[in-house]
């Protein structure tokens, strides 16, 4: 992976850090553009929102489908935010394509599945669009299998990469909800440094009060940027409640946040 080309949507760069805000999951139209809104007040360039959701158990809310991408359409002409979504299948990406999603992302459960992988890669490639593409660790510590999901896209043409670093899975309680074993995600920035790389502390600390410190950790070691779960009314949202915060919120810490290169 020698020419990783920068994160870019239409040709502009994202400048660092790279800050990408939402609700985990889009509920309805009226939670999408009321969050949306107050990211945008509180100065955030790209947006993010779950259409998919990838749920442990069934039963749960497995995402609003298609008619939230007409919703993501509405935040980019209101807002004039960048949009980004999470794609687990050929369906999932040319939606997403079709809608004008300006940046998608791989989930933890999808990297770790070469097959979705494999399709995900080919159907980019047969769409031959310079769509930027970020890719979480996988659920289960192993990055090798990271590694084989970023070239998996890179074969098939995709140069704006970037990876996102949500932690690993672990049995029984825990402070965290997904461990962050940071020396997992430091090796891969190691072996490939022109990767970006985000982090994500929402799902790895799994709780709003972690946010600032993983966030700031993050950092601190260089990290390219973050992306943090944000919601009108997180005690009332869908999916992980207990992790996201109101954009209010997430405007506090990010001006309590030291970045090492530029400010926000
Ligand atoms: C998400 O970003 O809401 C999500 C499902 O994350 P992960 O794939 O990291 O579990
Ligand atoms: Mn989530």
């Amino acid at each position: 992976m020698e020419n990783i080309l920068p994160l870019a949507i239409d040709s502009v760069e994202l400048n660092r850090p790279i800050i990408i805000s939402g609700p985990c999951s889009a509920e309805t139209e009226e939670q999408v553009l009321t969050t949306a809104r107050g990211l945008a007040r509180a100065g955030i360039k790209v947006f993010r929102a779950g259409i998919w959701k990838p749920r442990t158990k069934p039963g749960g809310f497995e995402g609003i489908g298609v008619p939230g991408l007409a919703w993501l359409n509405k935040v980019k002409e209101e807002t004039g935010m960048k949009v980004s979504t999470e794609v687990a299948n050929r369906g999932h990406v040319e939606a997403a394509l079709e809608y004008g999603v300006d940046l998608l992302w791989i989930g933890a459960r999808t990297s770790a599945n070469p097959f979705a992988m494999q399709e995900i890669a080919d159907v980019l490639k047969d769409a031959g669009k310079d769509i930027p593409v970020l890719v979480k660790n996988p659920v289960n510590p192993d990055l090798d299998l990271w590694i084989g999901a970023l070239e998996r896209l890179y074969n098939a043409g995709i140069r704006r990469l970037g990876v996102i670093h949500r932690g690993f899975s672990t049995y029984g309680p825990q402070i965290y909800r997904n461990h962050p074993q940071w020396r997992i995600p430091l090796e891969l920035r190691r072996r490939f440094p022109s990767i970006p790389i985000i982090c994500d502390p929402s799902h790895i600390g799994g709780k709003r009060e972690l946010i600032a410190s993983l966030s700031q950790q993050a950092l601190d070691m260089g990290f390219d940027g973050l992306i943090i779960e944000s919601h009108c009314d997180p005690d009332c949202a869908w999916s992980d409640r207990n992790q996201q915060i109101t954009p209010e919120v997430l405007g506090v810490i990010l001006d309590n946040l030291v970045f090492r290169d530029a400010p926000v």
